[in-house]
């Protein structure tokens, strides 16, 4: 084993006390790698043959802590739901360190499902190979498509089985995260009107994600500009987060959590997948609105550091009421790419809208109808096809027929992280074999590519494969 496999830099570990609270993983009887991320490891500086070594997955099952490792669980609170919870925290995560990649990049490294912390309330602080698996599949896709996003380094089974409903095997992901600081990190020092650690968080935010930042105020702005561009991507995937609680919003900008997530199959915009989102609070439409409400939250947080308190509300409000308008661009840009149009206006909007309209009205596939502009094949998509031949006659008309061919192939992926297709994945792991998930991972983190042994991966699926809802 090298002497120093990892150099670690824990920024968020020299933070004074009451941030967090530290805590080793809990060993587990017998892990096994499932999965290693090499690219990843070599984005962050890692070496992947280390981890794949006996030690390395020792550390990816929180069994042995290599030398500079600090770990610790992170304290936060929340909204769930709208309802405040005034403390939450890391419950079945640690994070190990920080790593500096070789290009001065920082990269949080983070266990999910180590074992128990102060913050674990009644959970076992242990996660199951199928949420450990969806993460890993679907953030990796995001991350092929370029949505800021955390990441999946590795993914190991512990040997031990956990308790949902009924026995299961237990995992553990490695998550990286330019930060895993959130809006609830905030909301836990100001409920308890700690103005000093709210302070020292927003100077280590702003040094950490915002260098340019003025103060709490343009750090606001710039968490605001971020989320705006994030949900907006999310929004042209046919992504729904799930559970979008202030705790699962980051102020990095990455998308984080991914426990009850889904990608729509045939489109209808008030769609929810979550078990527990019974009135539909985080349905797709609902995104960008409950974003604008999250982020009401953070400036609140935010005010008490921001001076004279009239106008510190006054100039938070004015930045909450920003997001509208940035999120409506991002919106446009990103559906102007999909429909190969660069640099669209608001006079496209329409056109774009009226695209999603004859969508939602035949339950259209989101992902096929917009791959298949590129190919000819979208009309299948739709039973009201004189509808779309006047659509698409105004389409054709608004591009001289001759879209952006580029700017739509990175813009519509061939095909996402379907809901049947991980869970028979996850059927298949817990039996043993991992085929179906290598698979399924190589065809979604190559989401461009449009390769004869991947289409069955990219149909949609057949009625009785439909998977209707997920768990967290
Ligand atoms: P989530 O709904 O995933 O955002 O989690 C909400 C809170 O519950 C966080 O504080 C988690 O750390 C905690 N939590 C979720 N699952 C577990 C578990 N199995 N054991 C302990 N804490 C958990
Ligand atoms: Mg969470
Ligand atoms: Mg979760």
């Amino acid at each position: 084993m090298p002497e120093q496999p990892i150099a670690f830099d824990n920024s968020y570990a020299r933070l004074p006390a009451g941030f967090f609270a530290r805590i080793n993983p809990t060993p587990v009887s017998a892990p096994a790698l499932v999965a290693l991320n090499r690219p990843l490891a070599r984005r962050m500086g890692l070496d992947a043959d280390w981890l794949a070594s006996a030690d390395g997955v020792a550390m990816l099952a929180g069994n042995a802590l290599p030398p500079g490792a600090e770990p610790l669980a992170q304290a936060y609170a929340g909204h769930q739901f709208g309802g405040f919870v005034p403390q939450l925290g890391d419950g079945r995560a640690l994070l190990l360190g920080e790593v500096v990649a070789p290009d001065g990049a920082r990269f949080d490294l983070q266990l999910k499902g180590s074992g128990q912390t102060p913050f674990s309330r009644r959970g076992d602080g242990r996660a199951w190979l199928g949420p450990v698996l969806r993460e890993y599949l679907v953030s990796e896709f995001m991350a092929a498509m370029d949505i800021p996003t955390t990441r999946a380094l590795a993914a190991v089974t512990t040997g031990e089985q956990v308790f949902r409903e009924t026995a299961l095997p237990g995992a553990v992901l490695t998550r990286v995260a330019s930060s895993h600081i959130r809006v609830g990190t905030f909301e836990f020092f100001a409920v308890r009107g700690d103005t000093d650690r709210l302070a020292r968080l927003a100077d280590h935010v702003i040094a950490r994600h915002y260098p340019n930042a003025l103060g709490p105020l343009s750090l606001l702005d710039g968490v605001i500009a971020r989320q705006a561009v994030t949900i907006a991507s999310w929004m042209a995937l046919g992504f729904i987060h799930g559970v979008m609680n202030t705790d699962n919003m980051t102020v990095s900008g990455e998308t984080i959590d991914y426990g009850p997530c889904a990608f729509m199959d045939e489109f209808d915009p008030c769609r929810v997948f979550s078990s527990i989102d019974q009135r539909g609070r985080y349905a797709w439409d609902e995104q960008p609105r409950i974003a604008v409400w999250n982020l009401a939250q953070l400036a609140t947080c935010l005010i008490p550091l921001m001076g004279e308190q009239d106008a510190a509300v006054e100039a938070a409000t004015r930045s909450v009421h920003a997001f509208p308008a940035l999120y409506d661009a991002a919106w446009l840009h990103a559906f102007g790419a999909k429909l190969g149009i660069s640099g669209p206006t608001e006079a496209d909007r329409p056109l774009i809208e009226d695209f999603l309209r004859l969508m939602a009205a035949t339950e259209a596939d989101f992902t096929r109808s917009f791959a298949g502009l590129s190919d000819g094949s979208a009309r299948a998509e739709f039973s009201d096809g004189a509808g779309f031949d006047t659509w698409h006659a105004r389409w054709q008309k608004r591009t001289g027929g001759a879209p952006d061919t580029a700017l739509m192939a990175r813009a519509n992926p061939r095909r996402i992280p379907r809901n049947h297709r991980i869970e028979q994945v996850i059927a298949a792991a817990v039996e043993g074999d991992y085929a179906p998930f290598e698979r399924l991972y190589d065809a979604v983190t190559h989401p461009h590519e449009d390769r004869a042994e991947w289409s069955d991966l990219s149909a949609a699926p057949l009625p009785a494969e439909r998977v209707c809802a997920t768990f967290c």
